[in-house]
């Protein structure tokens, strides 16, 4: 097979083991990220103390970027009104581009309030406190009264980051709300281990108690929860703590007051039906309404693609090609509705392509299978001239503030490690680009291939 030029947009999971793929088939890859470091939500999106994890990932990272036929250039960012865009790679004519961007977009659900201080989306609360900039930097304070929006293992690791590691005051509570009930739980029993000591049991029977009529409607016996899905309320804690956190079930919110200075200070609710589907739920709103004080909102329920990233975009998604006869291909292949056929050589893999679907293991799993389409592409793709990395290097420094290389990674992570061992610490992250670049050696030398 001859060695053909593959973009890979985005060095998240999706994106570095997309790059492996094609590189060890023989292809010269060229990687573009928006971040500085290589990982995506490896990096900024797992929970900070999950060292043992981040460190086993960087491991195979930095072998994919250290694979001779793999270039890296970070702190690049595509944007449909940017200096770099998806028109401008295209016209360097690679074989092919497989967008691994993973879903950078905030899924609003459009109620009144929605952009009241101290309400953050889930997505840059977590990129806040594992240090990705420019949300490293901002305004993420939170308050002595908490809601978590949603029920997935994005709530359970905010709310252990608030409960237990965040630094400074602890929240007296932190209040789950979900649309459904306790049976439709979708985090991870062992993630909710870290966290279980604060789970105020007595208001969780009582709240057992105040939606088992609903949950009956549905089938569902509310008695058995303790069986099933909420072990831990056989017990009490070992040690009870301060901070409470509760569950408010079948709630959905409908709209956020703020008090005189633009902070949050009550979530209006109404209260939800359960209606049975076959063997799944589903939520059903009535006009029971209240309002629950709190001082900060968070939304954990999942993030959306990107659109300023200049992909054809549907609701909430890229659009993808729904070719009948091989629905499984078609997926990853970007589809423009402009011209109602897909755009040639162009893929999408990973949280790019189903935004907020699975671990890590999940976006590998989908870059892989997604490869194996944009491979038997190749074998067909015509010859065609693109810039060499001298020249895409040349064409990114006189667009972008500051290039990084993979060298640049390496010095980065380098220089971090020396960090963390004069601190004394397990990990250290400069928090802003321009420390990070400062590491690297010089914001100028970054700029001059680093
Ligand atoms: C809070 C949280 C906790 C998680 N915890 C775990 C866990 O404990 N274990 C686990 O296995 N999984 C966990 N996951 C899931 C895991 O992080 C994802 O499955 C995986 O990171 C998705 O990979 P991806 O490459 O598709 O997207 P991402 O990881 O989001 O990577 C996207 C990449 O694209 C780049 N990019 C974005 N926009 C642009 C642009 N315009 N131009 C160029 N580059 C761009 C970004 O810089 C980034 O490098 C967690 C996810 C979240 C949100």
């Amino acid at each position: 097979m001859d060695s053909l030029s593959v973009y890979v947009v985005g060095a998240g999971p999706a994106g570095l083991f997309a790059a492996r793929k094609l590189a060890a088939a023989g292809h010269r890859v060229t990687i573009f990220n928006r971040d500085v470091r290589p990982g995506g939500l490896a990096e900024y999106g797992i929970y900070p103390m999950k060292h043992h994890m981040k460190a086993g990932l960087r491991k195979q990272f930095a072998k994919i970027l250290a694979m001779p036929n793999v270039e890296y250039y970070g702190n690049v960012a595509l944007h449909c009104d940017g200096p770099l865009s998806c028109e401008s790679l295209r016209a360097w004519q690679p074989a092919a581009i497989v967008y691994a961007v993973g879903a950078q977009g905030t899924k609003k659900l459009g109620m009144p309030g929605e952009d009241a201080r101290g309400v953050y989306s889930a997505k840059d609360f977590v990129y806040h406190y594992n240090a990705l900039p420019p949300f490293s930097s901002q305004d993420f304070s939170t308050g002595r009264r908490v809601a978590i929006v949603g029920m997935g293992n994005v709530m359970v690791d905010i709310a252990r980051w608030l409960l237990i590691d965040q630094p400074g005051a602890k929240p007296n509570e932190v209040t789950v709300i979900a649309r459904r009930g306790p049976f439709e739980v979708k985090f991870d029993e062992k993630e909710f281990d870290y966290v279980e000591q604060f789970l105020d049991r007595e208001a969780f029977r009582e709240e057992l108690a105040r939606v088992s009529e609903v949950a009956a409607a549905a089938g569902q016996d509310v008695s058995t929860v303790a069986d099933s899905v909420f072990p831990w309320i056989k017990t009490e804690p070992a040690t009870p703590s301060q901070s409470k956190l509760k569950f408010r079930f079948l709630t959905s919110p409908v709209g956020i007051e703020a008090d005189i200075a633009g902070r949050i200070e009550r979530l209006r609710v109404v209260e939800n039906l359960l209606i049975r589907q076959g063997e799944d739920t589903k939520a059903r709103a009535t006009d029971k309404e209240s309002a629950l004080p709190f001082d900060t909102l968070i939304f954990a329920i999942g993030d959306v693609a990107d659109p300023t990233v200049g992909l054809p975009y549907g609701k909430n998604e890229y659009l993808c090609n729904t070719d009948p006869s091989d629905p499984d291909r078609a997926a990853y292949e970007v589809f423009d509705t402009a011209t109602g056929s897909i755009i040639t050589g162009d893929y999408l893999v990973g949280w790019a392509r189903k935004a907020s679907e699975g671990l890590v293991g999940k976006a590998r799993f989908d870059a892989e299978r997604g490869c194996d389409y944009v491979l038997k592409y190749l074998e067909h793709a015509p010859a065609r001239s693109t810039p060499g990395s001298a020249e895409i290097l040349d064409e990114l420094q006189a667009r972008s503030e500051a290039v990084v290389t993979k060298q640049g990674v390496e010095r980065l992570f380098q220089a971090e490690a020396g960090q963390a061992q004069a601190l004394g610490v397990p990990e250290f992250k400069y928090p802003t680009n321009q420390e990070m670049l400062g590491a690297i050696g010089e914001l100028r030398e970054a700029h001059c291939a680093a």
